[in-house]
């Protein structure tokens, strides 16, 4: 007997966001904060999220990563909602 369909694999959606904790001080800039008084850089040790989007990278504080996972959040909540789960 074949199960095959049963066992359909679930998909990742989330492969386009990691987290990264660099080890060199390369500069990265905090795509959120890029400018101004705000601005900064990720360096050695600084545990950030990381969206890659095509062939662009963006990294985020983890201050920024707050709200974006937030929003992120919301929409997977909004999706699960539509479906009734
Ligand atoms: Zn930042």
């Amino acid at each position: 007997m074949h199960n095959e369909e049963l066992q359909m694999p679930t998909k990742a959606v989330l492969r386009h966001i990691h987290v990264e904790t660099p080890r060199t001080n390369h500069p990265r800039k905090c795509a959120a904060h890029r400018s101004g008084k705000k601005a900064h850089s990720l360096l050695s040790g600084d545990c950030h999220l990381v969206i890659t989007e095509d062939d662009k990278t963006y990294r985020y504080c983890a201050d920024a990563a707050k709200d974006i996972l937030d929003k992120a959040q919301a929409d997977l909540d909004a999706l699960r909602q539509q479906l009734g789960l």
